[in-house]
């Protein structure tokens, strides 16, 4: 993987022309906001001192509330307060499928609103709202025009998801100057970018267990910049799974069968009380149905165990994509709120066989470097360099017989762009379909589709013949843009990739786990299609000479031609590919045949009615 350092020329700024940016992150349980302030990032209070904003917004018919003031109405209102947007960011109604208490509006393929006493709202208008919260704060704070911001996304979101958060950014007034992958925000929050040695390269490993989800990343810091070598993760597994492993504890504990919607929004709240503490003590007192329950910090870490060791996995496998051992990690940084838990510091630290670095607030730390990175990019930076994210999965398009051919492969560090030829499959074929796909696998069908497009004025030539460059292109957000050009007669078509609803995270995952699953057999079945292809081909371009130059054949010449012809295509629809190869290879030494005979003629009739003279001067016609 080429590594490239994104400098911007003369940017560097005076003193006095210092221009301010905001680094926000916007995230599932909770939003802030962070700017650097006299040479050093830090984290935004509103009013009241709080840093934190609650991702909760209640839609009245009047005024709405925010944050923390829209918590209270979880319980009484709670189809008006939404709360996770971020999981409806960039899906459709059909990619929705995990439980909620909302009325959604509109189609299945559509993005969904919600249904509230305001009107219907999209979660990019959601989203919005919180993100003006941000931005007011910043802007009373720092009483200055912002520039414009970073946003930090989870390093899985797709193309969609990403859309759709520059989409409530710029619905928000934003001028956004950057989407960040999470994790990169983290490593540069802790300066390591700052701290290696450039001459050395070094990995590192970003541990995120937030609120809902839980995301693991590998980084190298090389030649000045970092590169994502790996990233993986669960969308279902966060403080909340936390929450519900204790209630389960407790009420076998208490003997209950089953506990009420109310009981049980109690009982929650109580665990996630009792969890918070024991980061700080070394056990609890929980009062529940006039009981009073110990929980020491062993009991917890026993609990809580089952979601432990599935985070563990989910490292062991993202360090094996990443193709590092254990001595290859030089540093463990911990990120999201649920990395406060002494059981989860001390099961990654079991892992990675060294302490993590903690020391910034794990809920900070993204902003953090969201606003480091956003300061760099309106031209405060001392050395101008930028960071790279990667692709999450492999960007590819359809080729012939419904194979994948794969331009950029998951992983790539971004920006990038890669072109290649492709060629025309029929004699006179004037417009091509382009199918851009994303995932692993290597049949079409087994990925997820992006978009198509296509090329047409492709000026009639023999097949193979036309040469059609195509290019893809994703930017420093990780949005694909995909063009294609005809090199002989320039003609171009071209579409920006921004699908309104994307991958889910439970897909992406699905799409990288069948992908490593299905490689014995995808590569037997691609060779499968790409020999039907080739048998194709040949008995199209038989057709074709047969439709022109029949007559040059004898009885038995035709005879053996139709049989091997029929013999082949009839093959084709099943799968045994060696009887498949054996036939082509026969269809061969009789088309070979038959073209020799064709060249003959066609060179006789060149010759016919030119002087020798002429013949010699020039081989044309
Ligand atoms: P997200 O990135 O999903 O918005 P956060 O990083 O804000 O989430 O993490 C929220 C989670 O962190 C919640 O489950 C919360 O209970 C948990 N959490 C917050 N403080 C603590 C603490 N002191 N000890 C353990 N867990 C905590
Ligand atoms: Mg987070």
């Amino acid at each position: 993987m080429a590594l490239l350092q994104i400098a911007e020329p003369g940017q560097s700024t005076e003193p006095h022309q210092h221009r301010v940016a905001i680094g926000i992150d916007l995230g599932t349980t909770h939003s802030l906001v962070a700017a650097v302030r006299s040479g050093e990032a830090k984290v935004l209070q509103d009013e009241q001192n709080r840093v934190l904003l609650p991702s909760i917004v209640h839609y009245t018919n009047a005024v709405h509330h925010y944050g923390d003031e829209a918590k209270s109405f979880l319980l009484t209102d709670p189809k008006n307060t939404i709360v996770s947007v971020k999981r409806f960011m960039g899906r459709s109604k059909a990619d929705i499928k995990f439980q909620h208490p909302y009325e959604l509006l509109g189609s299945d393929r559509e993005m969904p609103s919600f249904q509230t006493t305001a009107g219907a709202k999209t979660p990019v208008e959601i989203s919005a709202d919180l993100l003006k919260q941000l931005k007011e704060r910043a802007e009373k704070t720092l009483e200055n025009n912002i520039q414009g911001a970073v946003i930090t996304v989870p390093a899985y979101f797709d193309e969609a998801q990403r859309q759709a958060t520059r989409d409530a950014a710029e619905l928000a007034g934003l001028n956004v100057l950057r989407l960040l992958n999470e994790p990169t925000a983290a490593a540069v929050a802790y300066g390591l970018d700052q701290a290696s040695n450039l001459a050395i390269d070094q990995n590192y490993v970003i541990y995120d267990l937030g609120g809902g989800t839980f995301d693991v990343s590998v980084l190298r810091f090389s030649q000045g910049v970092f590169e994502v070598l790996a990233t993986g993760g669960h969308t279902a597994l966060g403080g909340d799974d936390l929450d519900r492993l204790i209630v389960k504890w407790l009420k076998q504990l208490l003997n209950l069968e089953s506990l009420s919607d109310e009981q049980y929004a109690h009982f929650i709240l109580a665990a996630k009380l009792a969890k918070e503490q024991l980061s700080n003590e070394q056990s609890v007192q929980i009062s529940l149905e006039d009981q009073q329950i110990y929980l020491d910090r062993p009991t917890f870490e026993n609990i809580i165990q089952i979601a432990l060791d599935r985070t563990i996995q989910v490292c062991k496998r993202v360090l094996r994509d990443a193709k590092l051992s254990l001595n290859d990690i030089k540093n463990v940084v911990l990120v999201g709120g649920s990395t406060r838990s002494y059981a989860v510091q001390q099961a990654v630290a079991n892992v990675f066989e060294q302490e993590p670095l903690c020391t910034i607030n794990p809920d900070e730390v993204v902003a953090i470097g969201a606003a480091i990175t956003a300061n760099q990019l309106v031209g405060n930076s001392k050395d101008g360099s930028l960071l790279l994210d990667v692709t999450p999965l492999s960007l590819g398009l359809e080729t012939m017989g419904g194979l994948v051919e794969r331009l950029v492969s998951r992983n790539t560090a971004i920006p990038v762009a890669r072109r290649q030829e492709f060629t025309t499959y029929k004699d006179g074929q004037t417009a091509m379909l382009i199918h851009v796909v994303q995932g692993e696998r290597d049949l079409v069908e087994h990925c997820r589709s992006l978009g198509r497009f296509v090329l047409h004025g492709i000026p009639p030539m023999t097949a193979g013949q036309a040469r059609i460059e195509v290019t893809f292109q994703v930017d420093a957000d990780g949005l694909l843009s995909v063009s294609a050009q005809e090199t002989t007669s320039g003609v171009q078509a071209k579409i920006d990739i921004k699908p309104s609803y994307g991958l889910s995270d439970a897909d992406m995952e699905r799409l990288l786990v069948e992908g490593f699953q299905h490689a014995e057999e995808d590569k037997n079945l691609r060779h499968l299609q790409e020999t039907k292809v080739e048998a194709q081909r040949e008995l199209e371009a038989l057709t074709q000479a047969l439709h022109v130059d029949a007559d040059l054949l004898n009885g038995n010449q035709k005879d053996h031609l139709e049989k091997a012809r029929y013999t082949l295509s009839e093959l084709l629809k099943g799968s045994d590919i060696k009887s498949i190869e054996s036939a082509i290879k026969r269809l061969k030494t009789y088309s070979d045949e038959f073209a020799a005979m064709r060249m003959n003629r066609h060179i006789d009739k060149a010759l016919s009615g030119t002087k020798l003279d002429d013949w010699s001067n020039s081989s044309s016609e």
